[in-house]
């Protein structure tokens, strides 16, 4: 099983702020923002370029989710930003799709 998988499983420690029967939230290790927590299906995705047409409930929950988890931590008065890198040169680290969640400070454009 992968890292996600199993912090989905709780067979290795997160620090969960939601989860429900598709998608799994917990704060990131290495935070990038003062809120910066990540949003993954349970379902084993390796990655936006690995989803199939039959996936489509399970990254319409992703980014539902995300929003609403925004809304509870308040990021939604002063916005946030989403952003799923995908392969190599996307700066994707971790092969389980994921959606950062990130707030609390002013983002710049273009990203790194
Ligand atoms: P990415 O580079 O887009 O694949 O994002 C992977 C993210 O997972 C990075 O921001 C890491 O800091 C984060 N990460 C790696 N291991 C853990 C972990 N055990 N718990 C929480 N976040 C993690
Ligand atoms: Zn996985």
């Amino acid at each position: 099983m992968c890292l996600f998988c199993r912090i989905a499983h709780r067979e290795a420690k997160a620090r969960i702020v939601y989860e429900d029967p598709d998608v799994v939230a917990f704060h990131d290790i290495h935070p990038q923002a003062p809120t910066h927590v990540l949003v993954i299906p349970r379902k084993h995705v390796a990655s936006i370029d690995a989803a199939q047409d039959d996936d489509e409930a399970v990254l319409g929950k992703l980014l539902l989710r995300a929003g609403s988890i925004a809304r509870e931590l308040g990021l939604q008065r002063g916005g946030y930003r989403i952003v799923i890198n995908t392969g190599e040169d996307g700066g994707q680290s971790v092969d389980h799709l994921h959606a950062h969640l990130l707030g609390g400070r002013r983002m710049r454009w273009p990203p790194g």
